[in-house]
């Protein structure tokens, strides 16, 4: 028979915790923008700043989110296209001067984490 051992107990606890919130994480419908950039659960905090927390989550002045909450009565920018962060830093004609280039899909975790580790 094994000794009682609390950390063991805890480690057990704690692995599982965290496979369980990685699972729901993972196949969750909520924050999927966010999920592109980070897809692993843990306690650290991520320390982006008000611009990069608006461009990742499009919770903003942006149509789309606006819409979201039935603030606007549509999605779209001025330009027709629907006026998500994406749309505003890629393809609109009204900010081309900004734009930087629009990732593949399958680039898109690692464009959005160059994005974000770019000062300008
Ligand atoms: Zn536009």
């Amino acid at each position: 028979m094994l000794p009682y051992s609390g950390s063991f107990d805890q480690n057990f606890f704690s692995v599982n915790c965290f496979k369980k919130w990685q699972k729901l994480w993972n196949n969750g419908n909520i924050g999927r923008s966010v999920h592109k950039i980070l897809k692993t659960v843990h306690l650290k905090p991520a320390f982006w700043t008000l611009e990069e927390i608006l461009f990742v989550t499009g919770h903003g002045p942006f149509p789309s989110f606006l819409n979201s909450f039935h603030l606007s009565d549509n999605d779209s920018c001025t330009c027709g296209e629907v006026g998500d962060p994406i749309h505003y830093a890629t393809a609109c004609p009204l900010t081309l001067s900004w734009h930087i280039r629009k990732p593949s899909t399958s680039l898109e975790s690692l464009w959005y984490q160059g994005v974000l580790e770019n000062p300008n």
